[in-house]
């Protein structure tokens, strides 16, 4: 690394936490970074976007595939991220039909994203997408197809028409 500034970025849920019975020695040191040398700086800076989750910020994100075969459809994955504080995204043929806006296509040529919850509503599950969301901590899927591909990478699936499913999701996480 040759520039003068270096700079070290920690997505959010990029590293597992692993427990193990090995227990840590603590070690004292006095080190102290040279002021010619190495600088340390620490700066946060909170974006906010109103009325908005923002996407690659946010804890929980429902996505919406081509499989809700309409734009208007989106008023159930709205009800959902409402109901659970989520953000919403999309595949990418659902922002290149101009469904969605492009800034909420996840993906290999998308955002990437890494929330603790990902929940992915009649999308298939092919590779690109799955390269922008293999980071979440739980990947659930919901597909009416039992062989949809994003099965294979979920933590928990619904095999189920998505009409049926989502609302039904809703009014649970509602009533709770
Ligand atoms: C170079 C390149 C880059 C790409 N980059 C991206 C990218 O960044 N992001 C991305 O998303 N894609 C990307 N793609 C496209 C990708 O290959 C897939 O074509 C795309 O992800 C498919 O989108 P989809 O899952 O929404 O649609 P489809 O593949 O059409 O899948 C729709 C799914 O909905 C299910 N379904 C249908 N009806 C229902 C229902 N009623 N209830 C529940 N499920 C239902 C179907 O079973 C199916 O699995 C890229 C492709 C290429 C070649």
């Amino acid at each position: 690394m040759k520039g003068e500034k270096k700079v070290l970025v920690v997505k959010k849920n990029i590293i597992d936490i692993s427990l193990t019975a090995h227990k840590a020695e603590v070690q004292q040191t006095d080190y102290r970074p040279d002021p010619e040398g190495s600088i340390f700086e620490k700066s946060t800076e909170r974006l906010t976007a109103e009325g908005d989750i923002l996407l690659d910020e946010a804890d929980i994100v429902i996505s919406g595939g081509r499989g809700l075969k309409a734009p208007e459809n989106w008023d159930m994955i709205e009800a959902l991220a409402q109901a659970l504080g989520a953000a919403t995204a999309c595949s990418k043929p659902v922002s290149d039909m101009g469904w969605r806006p492009h800034h909420e296509h996840v993906g290999q040529t998308g955002v990437k994203v890494s929330p603790n919850l990902y929940i992915a509503v009649g999308i298939s599950g092919a590779i690109q997408h799955l390269a922008g969301v293999n980071a979440s901590k739980v990947l659930v899927a919901i597909n009416n197809d039992p062989e949809a591909p994003f099965f294979k990478a979920a933590d928990y699936g619904i095999v189920g028409d998505a009409f049926d499913i989502v609302p039904r999701l809703t009014a649970k996480v509602k009533s709770l």
